[in-house]
């Protein structure tokens, strides 16, 4: 089976920076974080994707009323 691979992109705000950090997940799971030119900003990426990962799963759980 093909894996499922998806790239999300998201601002860090921890300076002025503001770093574009490209986080790929394959399956479900995080893989890589790139364009952060420090540590905050992989910390901050991968905070940020999970907490999108696990409201997607959510969504896809919890039935429509
Ligand atoms: S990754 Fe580091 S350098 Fe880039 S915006 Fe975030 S805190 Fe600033």
């Amino acid at each position: 089976m093909k894996a499922m691979t998806e790239e999300h992109v998201f601002q860090c705000t921890g300076c002025e920076s503001e770093c574009d950090v490209h986080v790929r997940v394959q399956d479900g799971k995080i893989v890589t974080v790139e364009g952060n030119d420090c540590p905050t900003g992989a910390s901050y990426a991968t905070s940020q994707c999970k907490m999108l990962l696990n409201s997607k799963d959510n969504q896809i759980k919890q039935p429509r009323c």
